[in-house]
């Protein structure tokens, strides 16, 4: 963060769509606790800090009578425990536009946080609307991005409001700062071999990565129910395993672009097999071309975990993006646990690992193995689209 905020309003976007349980209770704060570093900067710095944040979805979830959930999607819950995190008061707004935003912010004093209402209580949050972003814009005189999770789109408060700041008005936050430079350090001159590891259910949400992967990994894994499409596609039997049909001639393309560049395709020559989808269904170890008729692959096999960590091992640089098996269920877990293991221990010993957001980000928390990689993103669309080459419509904002 490079602006200047001594006595200014600074307006940070940040990503504070937490979890919350039915009474309203936050259940998992860490989205909160990643913007801490950047707001308390701002505040030694002596700005006085307007706090935008979407919360869910209200206007695609409605009540049953159109209106909007409001006692739901409040971001009225999250001011009590942001003041205890940041030991001082949070002041909030039940709007974030319009005369009473304006007036709460017109009145903050550095050192004071106001708190603004969901801004997708908004149409025009979504849409990007101009007239939207603006009026937020006017609240403060300085734009802070720090919602890396909501970077790849163009709303209103995350991209749209950047152009009514000049270079000198407007920044990334710290978190951004950092998701930036790791996923940059991966993507630009990355230390070799990169070693990228892929999964989860579907080839098609993940296509466009492993085009990109293949052209600049020098090793490609490809776990998860994605990897049963390549099977089918050369004609192996995957009997009930995950298959996108419609994706088979894509898949041997993958594969042939993979010959051509030099690139490493790592698939899993074994799988746990189960008779249904079930944590207490029967399993059997089957080769990958060998699925028996009614039953799935869930999980990779032993022999499979043993490539595929060697291969993790001797990396110096290494994306995981997607589980290797339906690792929600204990018995289909053992393949996501080797590799999260694997990238812990080829950090250790000081390879550079990215963890993509998501199931990913979840299994490694699951085995609290979470600070002992490089990086985890806390953007897993964000992150995904980042790696995949394109520019995201947040970050270039705030560049131009
Ligand atoms: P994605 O959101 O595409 O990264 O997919 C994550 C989901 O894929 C997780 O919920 C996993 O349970 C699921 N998954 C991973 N491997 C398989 C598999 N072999 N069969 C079915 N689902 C799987």
């Amino acid at each position: 963060m490079n602006v200047e905020v001594h006595n200014k309003k600074v307006l940070v976007r940040v990503d504070f769509n937490v979890p919350l349980n039915k009474e309203h209770l936050i259940t998992d704060d860490t989205r909160m606790r990643k913007a801490l570093p950047t707001i308390n900067k701002l505040l030694e710095e002596g700005a006085a800090i307007i706090l935008m944040s979407h919360l869910g979805r209200p206007l695609k979830n409605r009540m049953a009578d159109g209106s909007i959930n409001i006692k739901k999607y409040t971001l009225r819950h999250l001011a009590p425990h942001l003041s205890d995190l940041l030991g001082r008061p949070v002041q909030f707004t039940n709007s974030c536009i319009g005369s009473y935003a304006v007036k709460a912010a017109d009145k903050l004093k550095p050192g004071e946080v106001l708190l603004l209402e969901n801004t997708r209580f908004n149409e025009g949050e979504t849409k990007g609307d101009e007239a939207f972003a603006k009026a937020l814009s006017e609240l403060g005189d300085v734009y802070i991005n720090d919602a890396f999770g909501t970077a790849h789109r163009a709303h209103a408060s995350t991209t749209v409001i950047a152009r009514y700041f000049d270079k000198d008005h407007k920044d990334f936050g710290l978190l951004m700062e950092s998701e930036i430079l790791n996923a940059e350090k991966v993507l630009n001159n990355p230390r070799r071999p990169l070693v990228a590891i892929t999964g989860g259910a579907k080839v098609s949400d993940k296509l466009l990565l492993l085009e990109k992967l293949i052209d600049f990994a020098d090793t490609v894994i490809i776990g998860g129910g994605m990897a049963y499409t390549f099977f089918k596609a050369q004609g192996g039997n995957i009997g009930d395993s995950l298959c996108e049909d419609d994706k088979l001639d894509l898949v041997l393309q993958l594969m042939a672009q993979a010959k051509e560049k030099g690139t490493t395709l790592l698939l899993p020559v074994d799988n746990v097999a189960a008779d249904r989808f079930h944590r207490d269904a029967n399993t059997r170890i089957v080769s990958s071309m060998e699925i028996p008729e009614h039953w799935m692959g869930l999980d990779i096999g032993p022999k499979s975990i043993d490539i595929f960590t060697s291969a993790v091992l001797k990396a110096e640089s290494i994306i995981w993006n997607g589980p290797m098996g339906v690792f929600e269920f204990q018995k289909f877990a053992a393949g996501t646990n080797a590799i999260a293991q694997a990238i812990a221990d080829a950090t250790q010993r000081g390879a550079f690992s990215l963890i993509g957001g998501g199931d990913s980000v979840a299994a490694l928390t699951q085995m609290g193995l979470a600070d002992q990689v490089s990086h985890v993103s806390t953007g897993g669309g964000a992150m995904l689209e980042f790696l995949e080459g394109k520019e995201l419509p947040g970050i270039k904002a705030i560049r131009t």
